[in-house]
C-alpha cells in the first residue's frame, strides 16, 4: 500500500521546451509512471520495463519508446536493471515543504549563480541540494544551487565531495564557488578543490 496518495507536477513544466515537444502518449505515460512509482513507494525506483508494461497494461515496445523519450527530458534515469523517477522525493513531499520557498528561491538562486549550472556551466534547469536532503540538507538558499538537468540527475543523492571530483568537468574554481555559497558550513569542500588543482 502506498504511503502517499499523490504525486506533484510543477507549473514550470509548461515552460519546459523539451517537455512541450513530447508526444501526447509519452505525456500520459509520464503521469502513469509517476503514479506507479508512488504506489511502489521505493524512492522512485521502478522495476524493469517488462514489469512496468504489465502494471500499466501497455505494449512493452511502445513503453520502451516512451521511456526513452522521458529519459531524454530528464524525467527518468536508468537505475540498475530498471528505472528511476527523477526528483521523486520532491514530487511526493507534502505540499508546503517544497512549494513555499521554492518558486521564490529559484529565481534568487539562478541569479546568484549567473544563470548557469554551478557544476558544469550548463543551462539553469534545476535547483540542486548540495547536501542531499537524505543527508539532512535543508531547503535554504545556502544549500541550493543552480544545476543543469544532467548534473542534477547524475549527482542525485550523492555527496558533492564524492560525486563532483569524478566528473570530467570538475573544476577547482567551481568547487571554491560552491564552498563559498555554502559559506563556511562546508569548509572541507575547499580541501577537495585544492586536491584537484
Ligand atoms: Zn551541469
Amino acid at each position: 500500500m502506498a504511503a502517499s496518495y499523490y504525486m506533484k507536477l510543477y507549473y514550470e513544466i509548461l515552460d519546459d521546451r523539451k517537455m512541450a515537444k513530447l508526444p501526447d502518449r509519452a505525456w500520459r505515460r509520464c503521469l502513469e509512471i509517476f503514479l506507479y512509482a508512488g504506489e511502489l513507494h521505493q524512492d522512485g525506483v521502478l522495476p524493469p520495463t517488462e514489469d512496468i508494461a504489465w502494471r500499466l497494461r501497455v505494449d512493452e515496445d511502445d513503453l520502451a519508446e516512451d521511456i526513452e523519450l522521458l529519459e531524454s527530458v530528464g524525467i527518468l534515469a536508468q537505475y540498475g536493471e530498471g528505472w528511476l523517477v527523477a526528483k521523486f522525493a520532491e514530487r511526493q513531499a507534502p505540499s508546503g515543504i517544497y512549494d513555499q520557498g521554492y518558486a521564490l528561491h529559484r529565481e534568487e538562486v539562478y541569479k546568484r549563480d549567473g544563470y548557469q549550472c554551478v557544476y558544469c556551466g550548463g543551462p539553469p534547469e534545476h535547483l540542486d541540494h548540495v547536501i542531499p536532503q537524505s543527508k539532512g540538507g535543508g531547503h535554504d538558499i545556502r544549500n541550493l544551487v543552480t544545476s543543469c538537468a544532467r548534473c542534477n540527475l547524475s549527482k542525485n543523492n550523492k555527496d558533492v565531495k564524492d560525486w563532483y571530483p569524478l566528473q570530467d568537468f570538475c573544476s577547482a574554481d567551481r568547487l571554491r564557488n560552491i564552498a563559498y555559497i555554502l559559506s563556511g558550513e562546508n569548509d572541507d569542500l575547499c580541501q577537495v578543490g585544492a586536491e584537484n588543482e
